[in-house]
């Protein structure tokens, strides 16, 4: 991807705040930029609108807590949970039911046979070069399997290898728990203390974000001490996006070994992971990719590193396929990520991966990006034109949003928390109104909108929604 640039540089020269680009449309359309009219122009002038009919949206009627009586029950919900678990694809029933038939017709020529579907034995590898494109790597950089988790201790196994000198991890203090845990058992597991080894960046005193120059510090100062930078790529709470290239770039500087967990970033914000030079990064398939709950995971691990010379934990599926099934126990790895794959992988969930890839090899991850800045710059208005101090009758009180104001600094999701509200009422009287999200912390709601099946008048109906809901809270 040597065409490519970080999104981060050519963005933060020279581009304006995509509420700039609103405003000059609403007056381009002669209306209220808050107005119904105004959201269906931008729909209208959506390049993406099509994909939304790609995927199953929930109706309000088959939601068990949505009340009726509130909305239309034939309405499609407000799918904010993206970030969480995507939406069906229209077609992924039918794709893994194509690999079902081909069971119960060929058996076992299943593995091999290339008429229908996917041939089992390289499922997940004919998935490599779309989900390569995702995350801006070259091929062999990226593997499919495993889930997120387990992805991470592999990933640690071999980029985790402590000396007294250097044996710490620098993770983020509200780290995903799974990461945490991850963290914390890889050093035990290597005869180190989590409460000595595991150090932590953290927003300042009053601050709900990180600070770039906060990161940066901290690794020039503890860098010679570090092993491993392991961060998230986007914030999981707050969806801040990191700048990853200087993070990577910083903590190269000092010899570390640089990793994301792009959960919350795959399919959410152009990367360009191996122009970035990261390490290894890993990402689950259910959220932005939108396949299958519990789907499969995937790895990146740079091509600089593709000797595969780290010890790992391995397993047959890592032999080179033309001499595995020589049997003869003598490890002839493949290189790259590929030499990573333990067990063999399986074709339901990978059917799945390949219906939603499919989606989104109609689009580019530049188009779905320039529709999330106008998404959240839209909502964000919204709520602070309306919500920042308290509504005009002052009964409500006022909303932030904590997720970063500069678009650089976000993706699709929108964090908002309420101060002085309980936050638990508003969340199920959204919920009662079928909008879908999430509560998070006890603090926040997470609004996650993903361009290829939100839409404009999805904003315009949360919008309804949301003042309704805090009414209602309110009163309660
Ligand atoms: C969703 C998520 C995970 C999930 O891990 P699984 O192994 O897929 O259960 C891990 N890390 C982050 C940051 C997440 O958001």
């Amino acid at each position: 991807m040597a065409d490519r640039k970080s999104f981060i540089t050519p963005e933060r020269h020279g581009s304006r705040h995509p509420l700039n680009d609103l405003q000059s449309l609403a007056n381009k359309y002669h209306c209220d930029i808050s107005g119904v009219e105004f959201v269906k122009r931008m729909d209208e002038q959506d390049t993406l609108r099509g994909l939304r009919h790609e995927y199953h949206l929930p109706k309000m009627k088959d939601i068990p807590e949505v009340d009726k009586s509130l909305v239309n029950p034939d309405s499609e919900c407000i799918y904010f949970v993206g970030n969480s678990q995507g939406p069906c694809p229209k077609e992924t029933g039918e794709n893994i039911n194509l690999e079902l038939s081909k069971w119960a017709k060929l058996g076992f020529n299943g593995f091999t046979d290339h008429n229908v579907g996917l041939p089992w034995a390289t499922c997940d590898e004919d998935l490599e070069t779309s989900m390569a494109t995702l995350v801006g790597s070259v091929p062999g950089e990226v593997a499919i399997m495993n889930g997120l988790s387990v992805n991470m201790h592999l990933m640690l196994v071999s980029f985790y290898r402590p000396t007294p000198k250097r044996h710490k991890i620098l993770c983020e203090k509200n780290a995903f728990p799974s990461d945490y845990y991850a963290f914390q058992s890889q050093i035990s597991l290597n005869g180190y203390d989590p409460s000595t080894s595991l150090i932590y960046v953290e927003p300042r005193k009053g601050d709900e974000t990180l600070r770039m120059e906060d990161i940066l510090a901290k690794i020039t100062t503890e860098g010679e001490s570090i092993a491993v930078i392991c961060l998230g790529g986007v914030q999981f709470i707050t969806g801040q996006v990191l700048d990853m290239q200087s993070i990577t770039l910083c903590g190269h500087a000092k010899g570390c070994y640089v990793g994301f967990d792009l959960a919350h970033a795959v399919a959410n914000v152009p990367l360009y992971l191996h122009d970035w030079k990261v390490d290894f990064a890993c990402w689950c398939t259910y959220k932005y990719i939108n396949s299958v709950p519990g789907g499969l995971g995937c790895i990146f691990i740079h091509n600089t590193h593709e000797r595969n010379d780290f010890p790992k934990l391995l397993g047959w599926w890592g032999h080179k396929a033309e001499s595995r099934f020589d049997m003869d126990n003598k490890m002839n790895l493949s290189t790259g990520a590929r030499g990573y794959r333990i067990t063999n992988p399986p074709p339901l969930l990978c059917a799945s991966i390949k219906t939603s890839l499919d989606i989104f090899n109609k689009t580019t991850m530049e188009d779905i990006r320039a529709k999330s800045r106008l998404m959240t710059a839209y909502l964000e208005f919204l709520i602070t034109d309306r919500y920042k101090h308290g509504d005009s009758t002052d009964s409500i009180p006022p909303i932030k949003v904590i997720t970063p104001s500069d678009p650089e600094q976000r993706g699709n999701q929108m964090s908002l928390t309420f101060p002085n509200q309980d936050v638990a009422a508003v969340f199920e009287e959204l919920g009662k109104r079928g909008v879908l999200c999430t509560a998070r912390k006890g603090f926040v709601i997470r609004i996650a909108m993903a361009p290829l099946y939100n839409s404009f008048d999805d904003i315009h109906r949360f919008m309804t929604y949301l003042d309704q809901a805090l009414k209602a809270a309110v009163t309660k």
